[in-house]
């Protein structure tokens, strides 16, 4: 008896050779119908004897392809038409382009078996792709995703690469950047001056210069890393001190999974994070006395470790190098180079030499970073690889464009119940950089086709992306307090509709009294939210000043807690009287000192107080040495005190600072305080968030703010929290720093604006 079912599929099913594979295993089982691509997804029509029907449909269920995942998957009965054959057919009505671009891909193992077959014509071939792998939102120029629309538009494919393309049994059919060495890319050796050096193989030239321990800038998907030989203490100390990049952790390149373990402690989520098809980079615990240079992350108990993901890396690491630095192309806070000219002229300084080739980077994208928390993958960058898959949401929104912070800068673009956070891109307070968030939102407003009528943006007056959405007055403006958005960004994430208590724990975000804050106990969802408590505001000696130099938070904390007979600390003998007495009277008279309710400004103090900490080279750098100085394993807490304050409580936090004080001049180590600290901080949220409960009822809280990056801390607060009752809601896709933010915004703005 002969069958027919029509099948609908939704989710990532688009530019990921889902219409080949269906067509494969449908010529597999010998049944007929049709494959197109809707708006929604992907339509199926097939017909045949119920065995074979049932075999197609286990397979096009179980046996997807590697980028797609299935979000719906419906079968329903229809009456059999006798089609003959199975075909790929046009694809239906206003087909939304979003659908169609995906992130781009670490190169899948059918093409690297290819890659490193002698036999195979495009062995050895740095561009080597197919429908299941290769680049794609950085070469995409516009819609609809096709060639023409692509930078590979610059080369003609051969008969041989056409033929492929065309054909529907083929794993290169509708593979977009196909190539091969006759017809695609190639790659080119320069010297630092640009002149071109000569070699059958450009590619294992760059591999003996490497060896040699020369820098070399390699063109990667999206934009130019910096690529040195891991295990070479002087190359790697020399790109140090080129990039003017003191102590910021390198990036790794490692070859395999079994060179990671090698030099660290992966665990099995991490290894796992690791080897995602997004290839991001995955913060591992080190293990000491390896093979890897010791100036690759000094001061760090962490390496930042990313796999392979382009064919040209592989052919760059294989059976050459345990481990590659590839750091971004740029020098200090500069966004990575990522044209030809522009690299050449700026990395000129670091590399010794450039692998650079002709295929153009259409849009910039740096590496992602992760971390496991709480068994979780924790997105503390979310770019290349990610960038612009959606974000699904519990509700159909409107469309809003939503414009970030400032330091680490994304933007949102939201309609229907997709939100779509762009790639990284960095400070805006960088001429450039600005110049590439103006390009980013036209670029993807157009890609995606969304054309808002509402932009969000930070309250911060002095923001540029605040500025830039002031510019737009074509749309609605709705300015969102920035820890309000934090708590939003987090809700929108786990599809929590309904008002929670927010814990948010940040460096600085502009406040409704005009006051930083940053340590807040909110409460609220999407329309609105209220101030329930935060940390005592106190004077940031010097503004800006203050956080390159943790050293006068802590002074502050002390001028606040001891007034005029500072203890007698390590710290405050290392200050000139003249220095201490200028501090002094900024806080006492409030000369460009702000407050602040800032948690991240406290961990910076504490660092500074232990000694950890002076002055930081990089954002965020003392919490980060604070983290890692800290006994996991301390035990107890110091003492706290949830005050009264306007229409709610603030944490008072002197006999903290006092207490800790005490430790120091008993001599206790840095390591217990810094455990009983992380300790006290879990206290203070579940203290908070029990009183919040005791006024409202609320029993699910939201945690967000870039304190949450700090792993140690996040475990202790969801575990307390957790264990005393409260459903705890984290962050996982979506950054909990700056680079969410933006989330938060689109979601807020949705609600609040008149439309
Ligand atoms: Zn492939
Ligand atoms: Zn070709
Ligand atoms: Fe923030």
């Amino acid at each position: 008896m002969i069958l027919r079912k029509r099948i609908e599929i939704e989710g990532v099913v688009q530019g990921v050779g889902f219409r080949p594979f269906v067509y494969n295993s449908a010529l597999y089982w010998g049944v007929s119908g049709y494959v197109l691509n809707n708006s929604r997804g992907v339509v199926i029509e097939v017909e045949g004897p119920f065995e074979k029907l049932a075999g197609f449909l286990w397979k096009v269920r179980s046996d997807t392809p590697p980028l797609a995942s299935i979000s719906r998957f419906e079968v329903v009965d229809i009456d059999p038409c006798g089609d003959d054959g199975f075909v790929i057919r046009e694809s239906e009505g206003d087909q939304q382009a979003v659908a169609q671009i995906s992130p781009d891909t670490f190169v899948c193992d059918a093409c690297l078996e290819e890659l490193f077959d002698p036999d195979d014509r495009r062995y050895r071939y740095p561009f080597i792709n197919c429908t299941d792998c290769g680049p794609r939102y950085t070469i995409v120029t516009g819609i609809p995703y096709d060639r023409p629309k692509t930078t590979m538009a610059d080369f003609t494919m051969c008969p041989s690469c056409q033929a492929e393309y065309d054909d529907p049994s083929s794993r290169r059919f509708h593979a977009q950047p196909n190539a091969c060495p006759d017809c695609g890319p190639q790659v080119e050796l320069c010297d630092a001056d640009g002149a071109v050096i000569d070699s059958d193989d450009p590619v294992a030239r760059a591999v003996e210069l490497l060896r040699q321990g020369k820098i070399v800038a390699v063109k990667g998907l999206g934009g130019y890393h910096l690529a040195v030989d891991a295990e070479n203490e002087m190359a790697v100390a020399r790109l140090r001190e080129r990039k003017k990049r003191d102590e910021k952790p390198f990036a790794m390149m490692v070859s395999s999974v079994e060179q990671v373990l090698e030099f660290s402690t992966a665990t099995p989520d991490e290894i796992k994070l690791l080897g995602s098809v997004e290839r991001p980079i995955v913060l591992i615990k080190k293990k000491e006395g390896t093979s890897i240079a010791a100036s690759v992350a000094p001061r760090n108990n962490y390496f930042g470790v990313m796999l392979p993901y382009t064919p040209l890396h592989h052919l760059l690491l294989k059976e050459y190098f345990t481990a590659l630095v590839m750091t971004s192309g740029n020098i200090s806070d500069e966004p990575i180079a990522f044209e030809d000219d522009d690299a050449t002229t700026r990395l000129a300084p670091i590399a010794d030499c450039f692998l650079h080739h002709n295929r153009r980077i259409y849009m910039r994208a740096d590496d992602s970073i992760g971390r496991i928390i709480d068994g979780k993958a924790v997105m503390l960058r979310r770019s290349r690889g990610y960038v612009p898959r959606a974000l699904f949401l519990s509700m159909q929104l409107p469309e809003v464009l939503a414009t970030g912070a400032e330091l680490k800068s994304t933007i949102c673009l939201t309609q229907g119940d997709r939100a779509y956070l762009s790639q990284y891109i960095g400070d805006l307070k960088n001429d450039e950089v600005y110049g590439s968030f103006c390009r980013t939102i036209d670029h993807l407003e157009g890609l995606l086709e969304i054309k808002p009528k509402v932009i969000a943006h930070d309250l911060h007056p002095d923001f540029y992306s605040t500025g830039y959405a002031e510019g737009r007055d074509d749309l609605e403006r709705v300015p969102v307090q920035h820890h309000h958005a934090h708590l939003a960004s987090c809700l929108a994430e786990n599809g929590y509709e309904k008002d929670a208590i927010g814990i948010i724990f940040d460096g600085l975000g502009y406040g409704i009294d005009g006051n930083i804050w940053g340590g807040e106990f909110l409460v609220g969802g999407y329309r609105s939210f209220k101030r329930m408590g935060h940390f005592s505001h106190i004077a940031m000696p010097g503004g800006d000043a203050a956080v390159k130099e943790p050293f006068r938070m802590a002074l502050s904390y002390l001028f606040r807690v001891y007034g005029e007979e500072l203890p007698d600390l390590e710290l405050v003998r290392s200050v000139p009287k003249k220095d201490l007495q200028l501090l002094r009277q900024m806080v006492d008279k409030g000369l460009n000192s702000p407050l602040t309710s800032s948690c991240g400004r406290l961990f910076d103090g504490v660092s500074a107080l232990l000694g950890l900490r002076r002055s930081v080279t990089y954002e965020g750098q003392s919490a980060l040495e604070l983290e890692q100085a800290a006994d996991p394993m301390a035990d107890g807490c110091y003492p706290f005190n949830l005050v009264k304050d306007e229409g709610g409580f603030a944490l008072d936090y002197s006999s903290l600072i006092s207490a800790i004080v005490d430790d120091i001049q008993a001599g206790e180590s840095v390591g217990e305080i810094s455990g009983r600290f992380h300790n006290t901080i879990a206290n203070v949220a579940l203290s908070a968030a029990r009183r919040i409960w005791s006024l409202t009822g609320l029993e699910t809280v939201a945690l967000s703010g870039g304190v949450f990056q700090n792993r140690l801390l996040t475990e202790k607060v969801v575990h307390s929290l957790r264990d005393d009752g409260f459903t705890v809601l984290t962050h996982a896709q979506v950054p909990p720093n700056d680079g969410g933010l933006a989330l938060g915004q689109a979601v807020i703005a949705a609600h609040q604006a008149g439309i």
